[in-house]
């Protein structure tokens, strides 16, 4: 197959914009993929959300992030990344997922998904694994999980104001989705496995704690979630087993997300068997399959805080140092 573009890149976030930035001054054409809207994972975060990075950390290929306060919401950096799209002129796809890819090194075949269900294909030189770590989220693996009440992703909290509210985990988004609704007037139960929230990032962590003693928030910990029923949860008690039927209208399970790590197989890249990282060569960035690197938080596997956009924005740059030499390589045979 004749390769159309240089660089196919699969996923719109952070990781996959700056790496077509850093492909495009490298002299490559790159085209991104996205199955959703422009930076889609981004999009489902808290409506309200407010970044804990500051700006300047969260700036892509030199652009200057201007922000209200000293660190931006997710509706500025919304803003920013389509700015960042329209200014670098990047080839995007929208609502185009990657289903499979084929090929080798200098010819690879991406079978594309329209939202239509209609397929394509792409072809390309070097393809760059840029999907996230947010594609599924973590079940608690109880009965009643599926009930409509369940809500993996927490968006704003109008809908639960004086309503009985259960956050399940004790890390970052537990912690700052508990405290929103408790602060907008919904009821708040935290379940967490853990004593404490040490989890959490530091400046939460006597926020959460001060709720807690103030009887704003109910904290039952270290416990687990039993079973979900219509109209309660059942909890259990790690250190007594008692067992606690806790009111209920909705539930939130925060236990983190998994990245897609059938679609790193599908493209024939392994995976560390424990921490689901795929094996990247550190310095590059390319994976096992010559051509295939990995960008952004996927390359941190089921590790969560190892990587995130203050990192991943310069993934591109190495990638792009090894891409240049494997297409000089290619040039001379
Ligand atoms: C609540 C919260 C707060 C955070 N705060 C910070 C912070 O303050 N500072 C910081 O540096 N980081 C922060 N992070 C982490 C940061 O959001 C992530 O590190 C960042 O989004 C990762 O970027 P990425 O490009 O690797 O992946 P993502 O942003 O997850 O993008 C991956 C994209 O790939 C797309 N995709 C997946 N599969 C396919 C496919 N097969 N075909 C086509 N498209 C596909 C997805 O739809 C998605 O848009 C935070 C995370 C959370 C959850």
């Amino acid at each position: 197959m004749k390769s159309a573009i240089d660089i196919a890149i699969v996923g719109s976030g952070p990781a996959g914009l700056s790496t077509a930035d850093a492909a495009q001054r490298a002299g490559f054409t790159a085209r991104v993929f996205e199955r959703g809207c422009l930076a889609d994972n981004i999009w489902r975060f808290p409506t309200f959300m407010q970044w804990h990075s500051t700006g300047e950390n969260l700036e892509l290929g030199g652009l200057p992030l201007i922000c209200r306060g000293e660190k931006p919401t997710r509706q500025e950096y919304l803003e920013y990344l389509r700015r960042f799209v329209e200014v670098k002129e990047i080839d995007i796809r929208l609502y185009t997922e990657v289903t499979r890819v084929q090929g080798e090194l200098g010819d690879f075949c991406l079978t594309l998904r329209d939202r239509h269900g209609e397929e394509s294909t792409e072809a390309a030189r070097f393809l760059v694994i840029a999907t996230g770590g947010f594609s599924t989220p973590h079940r608690l693996g109880v009965p009643g999980e599926d009930l409509p009440k369940v809500r993996p992703l927490f968006d704003e909290p109008h809908p639960y104001w004086n309503q009985e509210v259960l956050v399940v985990g004790g890390k970052n988004s537990a912690v700052e989705s508990a405290l929103v609704m408790a602060r907008a007037g919904c009821r708040v139960t935290i379940v967490h496995r853990e004593r404490d929230f040490a989890g959490a990032k530091y400046w939460l962590r006597p926020d959460i704690e001060n709720r807690i003693r103030e009887g704003r928030i109910r904290a039952l910990m270290p416990a687990e979630v039993v079973s979900i029923e219509p109209r309660h949860v059942t909890v259990r008690m790690t250190e007594t087993g008692e067992e606690l039927h806790v009111d209920n209208d909705w539930v939130f399970p925060m236990i983190g997300f998994e990245p897609d790590r059938r679609f790193l197989e599908r493209c024939g890249v392994t995976l560390d068997p424990e921490t689901r990282q795929p094996h990247v060569d550190p310095e590059t960035l390319e994976t096992e399959v010559p051509g295939i690197f990995c960008a952004g938080v996927i390359i941190g596997g089921n590790i969560s805080g190892m990587i995130f956009i203050e990192n991943a924005r310069f993934h591109g740059d190495r990638i792009l140092a090894r891409a240049q030499a494997l297409a000089e390589q290619m040039a001379e045979r």
